[in-house]
């Protein structure tokens, strides 16, 4: 499955944010001069556009706004090689959390290859029948560490 980008998705947003934020204007103009030239119409395709753009504009927004965040993450880890939650979360100022959740998010919609995050090409990951000490899920493992693919845990080879 080819992997989709999250670069595009933010930029198809804006585009449809700007629109939908033009669309709110341009309705009351048209509802007004549909209503002063008795243009039924005009007015009607007015006012629906006003009112659908009225509603649609703070869910876009905020669709955006998530989506800036998604991809600045998603740079960090595929463009600068930045791979630990923790640096991740204090270079955005975010919970530990909202990062892990922010990268569950981009590899379950197929925005991130998860095996970017330890480094290794899928085939030299391995399953282990060794459980994770954070979430209970069963760990894989590469030549250095295992790691948690669902909690993004990292556990040296030497603790065990
Ligand atoms: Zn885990």
């Amino acid at each position: 499955m080819k992997r989709k980008s999250i670069v595009k998705k933010k930029n198809f947003i804006l585009i449809l944010g700007i629109l939908i934020s033009a669309a709110f204007p341009l309705g009351v103009v048209a509802t007004v001069l549909g209503a002063v030239n008795e243009n039924t119409p005009i007015m009607v395709l007015g006012l629906v556009g006003l009112i659908l753009s009225f509603f649609a504009i703070p869910f876009v927004w905020i669709a955006f706004g998530g989506l800036v965040t998604k991809s600045k993450i998603w740079y960090s880890i595929v463009k600068r090689g930045i791979t630990d939650v923790n640096t991740l979360a204090n270079i955005f100022n975010l919970q530990p959390q909202a990062v892990t959740n922010v990268i569950k998010n981009l590899i379950s919609k197929n925005y991130l290859d998860y095996t970017l995050l330890y480094k290794k090409i899928e085939s030299e990951i391995k399953q282990t029948n060794i459980k994770c000490f954070n979430c209970g899920a069963v760990l894989k493992e590469n030549e250095n560490e295992y790691f948690c693919e669902y909690c993004f845990s990292k556990f040296k080879k030497t603790q065990y």
